[in-house]
């Protein structure tokens, strides 16, 4: 330490399982060049409020540039903030992202920004090609592995679905990363690497030329967001059968996220999701047969559902029970509504404000009258019940909340 110019990331145990770490590691696309002005410094998520701030820095004055991925990393660099007045906290990442913090009342030596790393640390506007990872060896004893992501684009290739704002903001600015740039520290051999490849939805393109191109390491699984759109299935039984024949990394070592969102035939068109059911479902079997692991995201919460919308994505739910695929999970999550979202606009009226912590950043919820809440909350059940791993996400408590337990 010494330089007075701080790189922090957050580290945490994951909640259901305590070998795995997982690391917030924002700031790897600048970390050679940000090695050469200042220090890494990993620290702890706390979940708890009471315990938020109460860490000390190795630094007292200067400045600490943080990346937030959830909101207990900015209310905790919130505490910093009032805790340290001589240090200027310049914090970027996911949460200020998807956030509008104007009129928050916040400390004057606390700064956020939606720009990326490199613009905000090295004043530049161009890609790092610098990325690089140290995993912080303290957190890491006693761990079979660690989760980090590997930040490809921000920007979504379909770019239409109602309630999505978050990634879809400057266009004309992704970071378009080369999966070239991936260096993986070889001194953790022992040591499984889950890789997200960060970007809103792997494109077509990048399934069928980059996938074949990363490495086959037993070491390494690669996590990412796929579409069960037409294109995307038209292509995915030929990649597949390739990777399990040498090019590339093995099947098993993939990981993929498919958002299923509410399964029924209205609500996916009313989402504008532009994926349909059977392709789901035929997705869900190609992972089975290549032994690939599943996370099937859902939402909940809508003001428009009918008995047959509900019927029908709970048949839905015992079809994939049907496939049986045993490395499934499902993560439920409550619609949240942003500002900027053509729902937003389609629902006013429709809303309350949801607070996250003390930040009051224009999110909303959706009112729901009594029939609508029994309608939502029997599809919640359903898949509670199911046997597909559910998770529920709280992204105004602690994140995740395993309910199989
Ligand atoms: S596919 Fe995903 S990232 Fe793209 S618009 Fe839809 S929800 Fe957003």
């Amino acid at each position: 330490m010494g330089k007075d110019i701080l790189f922090l990331q957050f580290a945490q145990e994951d909640s259901h399982d305590n070998t795995l770490l997982n690391l917030n590691n924002g700031l790897s696309n600048v970390y050679n060049e940000c090695k050469k002005i200042g220090d890494f410094y990993w620290a702890t998520q706390f979940n708890n409020q009471s315990e938020m701030g109460k860490n000390e820095l190795p630094i007292k004055k200067g400045k600490v540039y943080v990346s937030a991925f959830y909101y207990p990393h900015l209310l905790q660099t919130y505490y910093w903030a009032q805790k340290y007045p001589d240090i200027e906290f310049n914090v970027g990442g996911p949460v200020i992202r998807s956030g509008n913090y104007s009129g928050q009342d916040l400390p004057v030596n606390l700064n956020l920004t939606n720009k990326n790393a490199e613009e905000v640390i090295l004043n530049k506007n161009t890609l790092s090609k610098t990325w690089g990872i140290e995993y912080p060896k303290e957190y890491i004893k006693g761990k079979k592995a660690v989760r980090f992501t590997y930040h490809l684009d921000h920007r979504c290739y379909w770019n239409k679905c109602i309630f999505c704002e978050g990634y879809t903001k400057d266009l004309n600015k992704g970071l378009n990363n080369s999966i070239d740039n991936l260096k993986i520290n070889d001194n953790y051999s022992n040591l499984k690497k889950i890789i997200r490849l960060n970007i809103p939805s792997i494109t077509p393109k990048f399934l069928k030329y980059e996938l074949p191109r990363l490495l086959r390491r037993k070491d390494i699984v690669y996590d990412f967001f796929l579409r069960a759109s037409k294109e995307i299935i038209d292509l995915l039984p030929e990649v597949l059968k390739n990777l399990e024949e040498g090019n590339g990394p093995h099947p098993s070592q993939l990981r993929f996220v498919v958002g299923v969102e509410f399964p029924s035939y209205k609500m996916l068109q009313y989402m504008k999701k532009g994926i349909e059911k059977d392709i789901i479902l035929r997705i869900i079997e190609l992972a089975k047969d290549y032994h690939i692991s599943l996370g099937l995201p859902f939402i909940y919460g809508w003001n428009n559902l009918s008995q047959t919308d509900v019927d029908e994505a709970v048949e839905f739910l015992h079809n994939v029970e049907k496939i049986g695929h045993p490395n499934t999970e499902s993560v439920l999550f409550k619609l949240e509504v942003y500002p900027n979202t053509s729902l937003f606009s389609s629902l006013k009226g429709c809303l309350e404000p949801l607070k996250k912590y003390i930040f009051d950043n224009g999110e909303h919820r959706v009112v729901l009258n009594a029939e609508q809440y029994l309608l939502n909350e029997e599809f919640k059940n359903a898949l509670i019940n199911s046997r597909l791993n559910t998770v529920l996400y709280d992204s105004t408590k602690l994140g995740y909340i395993y309910t199989n337990d």
